[in-house]
């Protein structure tokens, strides 16, 4: 069966056609490095992951690149750095906020079972690429410069019309509405109220480099070129998939599409554009003055990385999430059971009733209850269908006494009560066997007589 994927652009699901199947090239916009990532940020990351893993299994792991970048540049983390350490000079400040977060980042994604992506470039490193598409911007007049500025003219884009994009077309707008709607209080060094940034001034103090050609002063890259750099490094003016949440069909892809089809006169700068849709958590949308602003820091405190993947792959990924304590607690009871039955069984081929929905547009609820049925009648295919999907990193022991430790409970006193239950029942003194057992209960511990003895498990 062949794999069929949503695209943004043409608004369909179409079957997947790598532009060379020995090099399937994929590229999603990362992190911005001045916070903890929140549970949001982790959609993008598990949903492209699964993708990411279909596209090893179905091409081989050596033919598929996928590009993940770290934005390490923007005000969000000059405002940051400036802020947490007043003393340090700003670079300075700015180089401890990106490494620390950068390396939270990394803690998070790999607990959640992401694989890490082949490339991770750093926006930071391909200021000289950045500046090589402004210049050819520039020189194609796409683009001019202005106070310092350079600036892009989708007005500019539309009206060369020569096998290029409409700008507008992906997040199907019109440009026409586009300036008729735009604030009117537009920076006066821009032509048209619709143009926007590919190079800025830097302020004294703040990272800058050597503009592009034309510009005196030092300055820095506008964010949308920065992904239009790195995707042209590591995958080429063309390339198969682009993804990242909803919210960045406008303007940030837009404007990418813009700038890296109009610098390399191409009709399209990825043939599929995926994007995941948003995550809100227990009905309300998440922010930090509703206060249920959750990073994935603290959830890994309560969770095992893995619960909080399964729980996010029973949607599929273009509906809205709603995250809920009764769906984590669900997606751990599942958990738990396939840890028991699978986890230490050698594991075959994933199955076909797995890989079929994943095919569909990575309709991953539909995958899930795959593994449901295969939990009844096929222990290696589940084991083999999890592996695929990045769960079960750890030994069935491994999970379990995890768990206990994550609950508190201590493995000795309960061997201890357990001990001294089977001597009470030995003693027929069922009133103390049957107290110890309430007992361990109110602990969360439940209790499984069998020929063998006794064996205990955590209930959360
Ligand atoms: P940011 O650092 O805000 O640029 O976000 C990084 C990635 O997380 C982007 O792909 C965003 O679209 C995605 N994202 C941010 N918030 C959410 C959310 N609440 N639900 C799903 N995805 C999100
Ligand atoms: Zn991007």
């Amino acid at each position: 069966m062949e794999l069929r994927l949503h695209d943004t652009l043409t608004r369909e699901k179409r079957t997947f056609a790598p532009l060379d199947p020995k090099n399937v090239r994929m590229y999603v916009c990362g992190p911005t490095v001045y916070d903890f990532a929140h549970i949001g940020n982790a959609r993008p990351v598990i949903v492209f992951d699964v993708l990411f893993r279909l596209l090893r299994h179905l091409y081989g792991e050596a033919h598929v690149k996928y590009v993940r970048n770290i934005t390490d540049v923007d005000d969000k983390i000059n405002d940051r750095a400036a802020r947490d350490f007043p003393g340090l000079p700003l670079n300075e400040a700015i180089r401890k906020v990106t490494e620390q977060t950068g390396k939270q980042f990394h803690a998070d994604v790999d607990a959640l079972g992401a694989l890490r992506p082949t490339v991770e470039p750093r926006a930071t490193e391909h200021i000289g690429e950045m500046r090589e598409i402004i210049e050819k911007l520039l020189a194609g007049g796409f683009a001019y410069a202005a106070e310092d500025h350079v600036l892009f003219s989708p007005q500019a884009m539309n009206a060369a019309n020569v096998g290029l994009p409409r700008y507008g077309a992906l997040s199907n707008r019109s440009l026409d509405e586009m300036v008729a709607g735009a604030r009117v209080d537009v920076a006066p060094y821009k032509k048209g109220n619709t143009d926007f940034v590919l190079w800025k001034p830097s302020k004294p103090g703040e990272p800058s480099w050597p503009s592009p050609a034309g510009i005196a002063a030092q300055g820095r890259p506008g964010w949308h070129i920065e992904c239009s750099a790195m995707a042209w490094k590591h995958l080429g003016e063309h390339f198969d998939i682009h993804g990242g949440g909803i919210d960045l069909v406008f303007p940030h892809h837009e404007n990418e599409v813009a700038q890296t089809c109009c610098a390399f006169h191409q009709q399209r700068m990825a043939n599929y554009w995926m994007h995941n849709g948003f995550l809100q958590v227990e009905s309300e949308k998440m922010s930090k003055s509703l206060g249920n602003f959750i990073t994935i820091h603290e959830l890994l405190k309560d969770w095992p990385g893995e619960v909080l993947r399964l729980n996010m792959l029973k949607t599929q990924y273009r509906s809205p999430i709603d995250w809920t304590v009764k769906s984590l607690e669900e997606s751990a009871k599942t958990l738990d059971d396939w840890y028991r039955v699978a986890a230490d069984v050698a594991p075959t081929e994933p199955a076909a009733s797995v890989i079929e929905p994943l095919l569909d547009d990575l309709n991953t609820p539909q995958a899930i209850a795959a593994l449901h049925g295969l939990r009844g009648n096929d222990i290696a295919g589940l084991a083999g269908s999890l592996r695929l999907l990045g769960f079960l990193s750890e030994s069935a022991a491994q999970w379990e006494s995890r768990k206990q430790q994550a609950s508190g409970i201590d493995a000795k006193e309960v061997e201890c009560l357990i001990a001294e239950r089977t001597a009470a029942r030995a003693r027929k003194d069922f009133k103390e066997s049957d107290r110890i057992r309430d007992l361990l209960a109110t602990m969360g511990v439940a209790i499984k007589d069998s020929k063998e003895g006794t064996t205990w498990e955590i209930v959360r």
